[in-house]
């Protein structure tokens, strides 16, 4: 088998792995570079965006665009394989986001995802064999691949981390891999980085619940309405708080598209409005889900002190000038976003109103010591860290066992 890193291998975003053997080669991931410009170059996969024959596959471990950005560039022939939950995202995405990119309908193939109590399935795709292991990230339906061919086996994790809402998603990969694995491809984001925020999805719905009992107005939250996990969190703290939760445009949209049991259902759940926007990608099938469970401004005024909203700052622009006194905004997404020219003004708004914002956030990628935990756990014979700028301390801590993958191109043989 061998494993080529064509993009994320020493940094954070634009992931894409190819692992071959036989006559067979997998894209697994073909993301955008997280911090790039408009127009991104993509890595120079043969068949995909250099000269060369195709690969049979491109496999998405989930929606997130730093994983799947460039499918949008790549001939269209080749087949896509992703979770369900995954191509309702991204659609969702495609929808409510300047930049979201969907599979077309064509070229998905969709990949099973055992339940908790179910058998894991594994499928061929020409000489290889895959198997797609759940896994917790914030992504919904996000999945591990392990692909195997001659008795060899790798694992590529995609994202993950141990501290969601189902934290012992990743169980059943220790369980059913330990010690099996000639090479782990793992991300390490939170590898050698000093840890913010809070340390688990459970303290950001407790931290929500006591704002939401103390405070006497207004409470906003700003998250991605594709992070199902946040979501749950926040609208179950407005539960327990007796707030009634109110969504936007794109929350009723990924609701709508998922319609998955375990969750509120738009138009139908007492306690889940919403709230569309003056400004925005008017998606006209999907609107009139929210039946009769639509809130006005002026409703939201009245009675701050009854709702929680979500928020972002093309929502905080409806309420400029009429923000209740000391709104509370619970800021639940990347740091870094908040650096950016439409927050900054979005933070002067809260702050002429008497307002705060404050970070609520568990990050979506695990943290370094329940991650080598892991990775101890499963013993696998190498280790490959993608999705890092820390491959020195993953050295450290696994010695020979460990491989970076420092260039573009880097190549590994099992
Ligand atoms: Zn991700």
């Amino acid at each position: 088998m061998k494993i080529i890193v064509h993009g994320g291998g020493a940094q954070i975003g634009g992931t894409c792995i190819e692992v071959a053997a036989g006559k067979t080669r997998l894209i697994l991931d073909c993301g955008w570079p997280l911090e790039s410009d408009d127009n991104p170059t993509p890595p120079a996969v043969p068949g995909l965006f250099a000269r060369g024959t195709r690969p049979d596959a491109v496999l998405l471990t989930h929606a997130h665009p730093d994983h799947t950005g460039f499918i949008t560039e790549m001939p269209p022939d080749v087949p896509i394989h992703a979770t369900v939950g995954t191509s309702k995202m991204m659609l969702a995405g495609s929808y409510y986001t300047p930049n979201g990119v969907k599979i077309p309908r064509d070229r998905f193939c969709e990949v099973a995802v055992p339940k908790p109590r179910e058998a894991s399935r594994s499928f061929p795709i020409g000489d290889l064999n895959v198997t797609a292991y759940p896994v917790d990230h914030s992504a919904y339906d996000s999945v591990a691949y392990l692909v195997e061919h001659g008795g060899k086996r790798v694992l590529y994790t995609g994202d993950l981390r141990f501290h969601g809402r189902k934290p012992g998603m990743s169980q059943r990969l220790s369980r059913e891999l330990r010690g099996k694995l000639d090479l782990l491809i793992t991300e390490g984001t939170n590898v050698g980085r000093a840890s913010a925020g809070l340390r688990a999805e459970a303290e950001v719905e407790a931290r929500a619940l006591e704002v939401a009992r103390a405070h006497p107005s207004l409470v906003m939250v700003a998250f991605s309405p594709q992070n199902i996990d946040r979501f749950v969190s926040f609208y179950r703290a407005a539960k327990r708080a007796g707030r009634t939760f109110v969504g936007d445009h794109y929350l009723l949209g990924v609701l709508h598209l998922l319609a998955l049991r375990s969750l509120p259902k738009p138009g139908i759940a007492d306690d889940l409005r919403f709230y569309f926007p003056k400004k925005r990608n008017r998606i006209a099938k999907i609107e009139p889900f929210a039946g009769e469970r639509t809130i006005t401004r002026d409703e939201i005024l009245a009675e701050p002190h009854r709702y929680i909203m979500l928020t972002r700052p093309s929502i905080l622009r409806d309420f400029a000038g009429v923000l209740p006194p000391k709104t509370q905004v619970l800021y639940g997404m990347w740091s870094g976003y908040r650096e950016r020219p439409d927050w900054r003004e979005a933070e002067a708004m809260i702050a002429d109103a008497g307002g705060e914002i404050a970070s609520c956030h568990a990050s979506g990628h695990a943290h370094e010591l329940p991650l080598f935990s892991f990775i101890g756990e499963l013993e696998p014979a190498k280790i490959l860290p993608v999705h890092t700028t820390s491959q020195v301390i993953f050295q450290q801590r696994f010695g020979a066992k460990c491989i970076a993958a420092c260039d573009a191109q880097y190549t590994v043989e099992l």
